[in-house]
């Protein structure tokens, strides 16, 4: 049974299964979902934010990890710390890259997916590793629950979406990645390249770029670095100019082609 807490104007909604939250999150109306908060937070501390309700996932049960068989299930609740433990190479070496000790032991998977870009960076990381996994996001929200590629649920309205679970099918292919960032723990992305060989044919992600991850499909057919350009429109922020980028890119994308080629 959920609990419901009012303090002053906001309102805590608590649900203690997945069921709960997603029917929650559909009769809620206007309702702030709460993973590990590592960025509403901040933004409540600053007074950037003022949340009359909220949908806190803590004790939700959406936190499961199911990484034994030949298909990987993560709940949205999974923090980034559970997830470098237990999932595949590829998703591992981006989780551990994302903040320090303290923000992966908190911020979850969901709150990854539908991070909007920072003041000064982008965020969602995973989208990249995700989209060569050839991931499944299974959300609810209206018109009911639907599962669809996570390239197809990034490009869409997050904010109005309730992630449940994503899932992918372990890779049987090779995996390649690349990341360029600046040397620091807390540091975020300048770009992020992932690739997989899956059902016989490449998958690529670019995250890091632009303000949310998206497939290379161009890439994927020609094999050509520089139609990544085609795929991604780079944005300028306070770690990188769009121009830096741009120039930046393609030389990762052929970095993990190359890997791929000798691996
Ligand atoms: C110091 C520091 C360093 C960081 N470094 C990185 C980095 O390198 N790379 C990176 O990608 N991010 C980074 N972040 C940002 C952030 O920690 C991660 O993106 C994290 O995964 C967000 O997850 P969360 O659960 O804390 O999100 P929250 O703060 O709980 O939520 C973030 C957004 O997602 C929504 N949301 C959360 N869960 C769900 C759900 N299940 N369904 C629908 N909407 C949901 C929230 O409403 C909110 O809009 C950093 C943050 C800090 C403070």
């Amino acid at each position: 049974m959920h609990r419901r807490i009012a303090h002053m104007a906001a309102e805590a909604l608590i649900p203690t299964s997945p069921d709960e939250a997603a029917k929650l999150f559909g009769e809620a109306g206007d309702v702030v979902v709460f993973g590990g908060g590592t960025i509403l937070l901040p933004e409540i501390a600053a007074g950037r934010l003022h949340p009359a309700r909220t949908l806190l996932l803590h004790r939700s049960g959406l936190d499961t990890l199911e990484a034994g068989g030949d298909v990987v299930r993560i709940g949205a609740m999974t923090t980034i710390a559970v997830l470098i433990d237990g999932t595949d190479d590829l998703l591992t070496r981006f989780a551990e890259h994302i903040g320090d000790g303290e923000i992966r032991r908190t911020a979850t998977v969901g709150g990854n997916l539908c991070a909007s870009p920072g003041i000064g960076s982008q965020r969602g990381d995973l989208g990249a590793p995700l989209i060569a996994l050839g991931a499944r996001v299974r959300s609810t929200g209206a018109g009911g629950a639907r599962t669809e590629p996570v390239e197809d649920f990034l490009a869409g309205d997050r904010r109005v979406r309730l992630v449940l679970e994503i899932e992918y099918d372990r890779p049987a292919g090779k995996t390649a990645a690349e990341m360029m960032r600046r040397r620091h723990a807390h540091s975020y992305a300048v770009a992020n390249v992932a690739a997989a060989e899956v059902n016989g044919g490449l998958r690529i992600g670019i995250s890091g770029v632009a303000p949310f991850a998206v497939r290379a499909r161009t890439v994927e057919q020609s094999r050509n670095a520089d139609d990544v350009l085609k795929d991604v429109e780079a944005v300028s922020d306070a770690l990188a100019s769009a121009a830096y980028r741009r120039k930046m890119l393609p030389l990762l994308v052929q970095r993990v082609l190359d890997q791929l080629e000798t691996a």
